[in-house]
């Protein structure tokens, strides 16, 4: 009898303890998420340490998300975020993981050496072409095009991520050998859309203007993907050209593409330009009209996915 009123003494204090500290407690955050997608906003709730006193909401990162006095928090780009809760007693705090709006594979056509052998066009294809050809050139600044995408896909990885995308590069230096139905490989098994770069070449020095290449419905490896990404196309095209001034050339079926008829996932590939036309060649190398090719870019993906 003696041990069980000891016992009860010894809980009752434990209980008493346990209360006390946690109405002294600093706020307290009492509705939060563990994960939240960018472009996402979220109310996160709190509870002061005083009855009626304030609450400061912050973020440890700003470049991932902001969150105002009221604790509603906008998710911008993909990562993890502290969020604090703090009136004058303390704080209380939680990390919340970013999930990005979608995942987007950037190709930055052709390499430093192209590659002769040959590869089928696509799954199941008698018809071959070379693994990678070696691309156009600047008629005037004589850089190779393998520069001028992997430059413009470096500058669209930017752009995205900021938007809250996640970017797969299918290749990030030029001395590389991936051939265009490994590229798509690559494409298919980590992303959702992607997205090939290329400059465009004639023998014509006067035509000028940027262009969108997609599979037909009749395309026989990827007929399926053909109205998703014609809609990819085009809404990209039309957002680069209108930030860039670049003249649209329009859309245009291709089923030889290799990199095209091996995808799983819509597919898009951007002539940017032309680099047999001299002022389009210039400006293709500058870099303001690349950050602006890629802002359009971005804002066509962001429109493809209806998140503007
Ligand atoms: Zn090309």
């Amino acid at each position: 009898m003696k041990s069980l009123i000891r016992l009860n003494a010894v809980l009752f204090i434990l209980i008493s303890v346990t209360a006390f500290t946690a109405h002294v407690k600093a706020a307290k955050i009492t509705k939060s998420a563990e994960n939240i997608r960018a472009g996402k906003k979220i109310k996160f709730d709190a509870e002061p340490g005083i009855a009626g006193g304030s609450v400061t909401w912050t973020v440890d990162k700003t470049k991932y998300a902001s969150i105002n006095s009221k604790g509603k928090l906008t998710a911008k780009r993909a990562g993890k975020v502290k969020v604090t809760a703090s009136d004058s007693l303390g704080s209380d705090a939680v990390t919340v993981n970013i999930t990005p709006k979608k995942i987007i594979a950037i190709d930055a056509g052709h390499q430093k050496k192209g590659d002769g052998s040959t590869e089928p066009i696509g799954p199941g294809a008698s018809t071959k072409k070379p693994k990678v050809a070696g691309g156009t050139s600047g008629v005037y600044t004589k850089v190779p095009e393998y520069k001028v995408t992997l430059a413009v896909a470096k500058k669209l990885k930017k752009q995205l991520v900021s938007r809250g995308y996640k970017v797969v590069m299918i290749r990030t230096k030029d001395d590389v050998n991936i051939s265009n139905k490994e590229r798509a490989q690559k494409a298919n098994k980590t992303s959702d859309i992607c997205i090939r770069l290329h400059a465009d070449g004639s023998s014509d020095s006067s035509v000028s203007g940027a262009s969108a290449l997609y599979p037909s419905s009749s395309n026989r490896y990827v007929g399926k993907l053909s109205k998703s990404s014609k809609a990819l196309s085009e809404s990209v095209l039309s957002a680069m050209c209108s930030k860039s001034g670049a003249r649209n050339r329009g859309l245009s079926q291709r089923d030889d593409l290799t990199g095209t008829n091996w995808s799983a996932i819509p597919v898009t590939l951007i002539e940017m330009g032309f680099m047999t036309n001299k002022s389009e060649d210039i400006r293709l190398q500058d870099e303001n009209y690349q950050k602006k090719l890629a802002m359009g870019m971005a804002e066509g993906v962001d429109k493809y996915f209806g998140f503007k």
